[in-house]
């Protein structure tokens, strides 16, 4: 990659990967020379994938996107940004109410790092009632998964969520 290539960091839990993600995936690889997509590892949650999972699944959905990478991190989002060679963190944000936190996030990071700046793109309206909380409810619950995540995820939802219900 030359120097001056802009690049940016995606990060996110991902559990699961939906439409709503994959729309600011998209729309960032064409603002940006280099999109990376950071899957995070948070220890005080259990996740439905795993950190492994999680980036398999979303390698094979941004396949056709060249200019896209998936990787798992941990620790300081800050920290990955860097090791990426980037320095713009990129957020989506949905209704108000995401704003509170990506606000706190925003300044707490720029006291770590001030060089890294965080960039938001507002999401699309046609996926801007998607979360990933909603989609585990859904998938939990039986519920009809098209029109919430890519075709892919369905089938891996459904049966993780198969599989915990045998385990109950
Ligand atoms: P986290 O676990 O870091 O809060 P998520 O994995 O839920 O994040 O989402 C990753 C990023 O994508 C966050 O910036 C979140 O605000 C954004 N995001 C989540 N859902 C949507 C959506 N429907 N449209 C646009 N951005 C979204």
């Amino acid at each position: 990659m030359n120097r001056g290539a802009r690049i940016a960091v995606y990060t996110g839990s991902f559990d699961p990967y939906h439409l709503g993600h994959q729309n600011i995936v998209r729309r960032a690889s064409r603002l940006f020379d280099r999109l990376v997509i950071g899957v995070g590892e948070n220890p005080e949650k259990r996740s439905v994938f795993s950190q492994e999972e999680r980036v398999t699944m979303i390698e094979e959905l941004v396949e056709e996107l060249p200019n896209v990478d998936v990787r798992g991190f941990s620790g300081l989002a800050v920290r990955f940004v860097r090791e990426e060679g980037a320095r713009v963190l990129l957020r989506g944000i949905r209704a108000l109410s995401d704003i509170e936190y990506e606000f706190t996030m925003t300044l707490t990071n720029s006291t770590l790092d001030e060089e890294i700046e965080t960039v938001f793109l507002m999401a699309d309206k046609e996926y801007g009632h998607l979360s990933s909380t909603l989609i585990r409810q859904i998938a939990a619950l039986g519920g009809d998964l098209r029109g919430f995540v890519p075709e892919p995820v369905i089938g891996r939802l459904e049966a993780r969520f198969r599989q915990k219900v045998g385990q109950a």
